[in-house]
């Protein structure tokens, strides 16, 4: 089987590196990749992946590299293409092609969509109202008492939700968002939510149309300074299993969610085959939804990715031929953690170029692997390329043994302002 893979974040590396494991894969490449993933090989026939230099929005060179390489599957990483219609595209094409398509990508892509398709379906989600005009919306966060969360409709990087903690901050919020434009068009409706208390973690569902099968949870970090404290950002860690539910819970909380979604895609005449990721606060009231996203999280991938036995390129094409029912999924029963190790200055601005090294040596520990994310190849060296470098993973019977494996293997490598949170997982332990 050809495989294309489209990202080139960590992500993308962890898909890439599970695809090659399977016996089913016989040539593979990745649009546009990064320097860890051209390293990679199948475990079939050895050969190495293929990195092509095309955007993951420029559709029409990444159907004609697909048509002409004759992709027996193409695997989407992230959201910006599915919200373009990549799905859509490739079908119309027969080509096959794995993540939801343009009216199914809508969870992610309009956060006025979900939040609308949450009350409609009684799915449990945070109080909440949707605005067009600044003056609506600053009178419905008057009503909140002062703290809420308030969020550009649209695409934004993962950056476009503005956390307040009084009523001047919440209407300073909605002007940076509706007045200013501060996330562009993506601004021109907001969703405002009151704030939820509790403990967040990720759940993602692997969807067939019909069905859906649960991962265990995971917990990010978003923030980029240990406690919690600084910006938000594209997610500076992860782990699993997060050990605030028990499977019975997990399985609960699983229902509670995901079968008033389905119930409401039928309703809609939403097709949704890929990976379902809600972001959910555990709340003294029970779990709610704070958003939708349609697509593997980045890092959690990672540490999902490190856990799964089944072969994903069978697991991929259950999801793609409503054919779920068949599959089961399974779980080493270790812990993993993700460490993120971040250009200085992410994410505000930062500087690229810079060499990295120590990675052979942190690769060599047993049970690590060093996901790359922006990660470029200058001659012999490898360098950086992005905010996110790295997403240095390890796994371990336990999450202590996870988080030391995966700090002894950041501390092996070295580049000029490198900066990575010192606290992933600590919240379980
Ligand atoms: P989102 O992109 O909607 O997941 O929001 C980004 C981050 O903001 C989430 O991961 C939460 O940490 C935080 N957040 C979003 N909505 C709320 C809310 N209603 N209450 C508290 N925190 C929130």
């Amino acid at each position: 089987m050809r495989v294309l893979v489209i990202g080139s974040g960590g992500r993308e590396h962890a898909l890439v590196w599970k695809l090659a494991q399977s016996p089913h894969v016989t040539q593979m490449w990745c649009a546009p990749g990064n320097a860890g993933i051209a390293e990679e090989r199948l475990a079939k026939n050895q050969s190495l992946v293929e990195c092509v230099n095309i955007s993951v929005e420029d559709l029409p060179k990444l159907l004609t590299f697909a048509q002409a390489k004759q992709a027996d599957l193409t695997v989407v990483g992230p959201d910006n293409p599915l919200a373009l219609g990549i799905v859509d595209l490739f079908q119309r094409n027969r080509l096959r092609i794995w993540g939801p398509n343009q009216k199914a990508a809508q969870f992610e892509a309009s956060k006025v969509f979900s939040q609308n398709f949450m009350e409609t379906y009684g799915i449990p989600t945070a109080k909440s109202g949707v605005f067009s005009e600044a003056a609506a919306a600053k009178r419905f966060v008057a009503t909140l008492g002062g703290k809420c969360a308030v969020k550009a409709d649209g695409l934004a990087l993962g950056k476009g939700v503005l956390l307040a903690a009084s009523v001047a901050a919440d209407e300073k919020a909605v002007d940076e968002i509706m007045v200013c434009k501060a996330f562009g068009a993506a601004g021109s409706r907001v969703v405002i939510q009151e704030f939820l208390e509790g403990t967040e973690i990720s759940l993602h569902a692997l969807c067939d149309g019909t069905r859906f099968r649960l991962f265990p949870a995971s917990q990010d970090h978003k923030r980029a300074l240990d406690g919690d404290q600084g910006r938000n950002t594209g997610g500076m860690g992860a782990y699993s299993p997060a050990p605030f539910l028990n499977d019975r819970q997990l399985a609960q909380v699983g229902h509670q969610i995901l079968d008033p979604w389905l119930r409401g895609c039928e309703a809609d005449g939403i097709d949704f085959r890929g990976i379902l990721y809600p972001g959910v606060m555990l709340t003294k009231d029970g779990p709610k939804v704070l958003e939708f996203n349609a697509r593997f999280g980045d890092p959690e991938t990672q540490v999902y990715l490190t856990r799964l036995e089944n072969d994903l390129v069978e697991l991929l094409d259950a999801s793609l031929s409503g054919t779920l029912c068949q599959i089961e999924l399974r779980w080493s029963a270790t812990a993993s953690v993700c460490v993120v190790m971040a250009s200085g200055g992410y994410p505000g601005s930062y500087a690229k170029g810079k060499v990295i090294v120590g990675l052979d040596a942190a690769n060599a520990l047993s049970h690590a692997k060093v996901f790359h994310a922006g990660t470029a190849r200058a001659e012999e060296q490898v360098i950086t390329s992005g905010g996110r470098v790295l997403g240095v993973t390890a796994w371990a019977k336990d999450l202590r043994g996870a988080r030391d494996a995966a700090y002894a293997a950041v501390e092996r490598i070295h580049f000029e302002g490198a900066h990575f949170r010192r606290d992933i997982a600590a919240k379980a332990l």
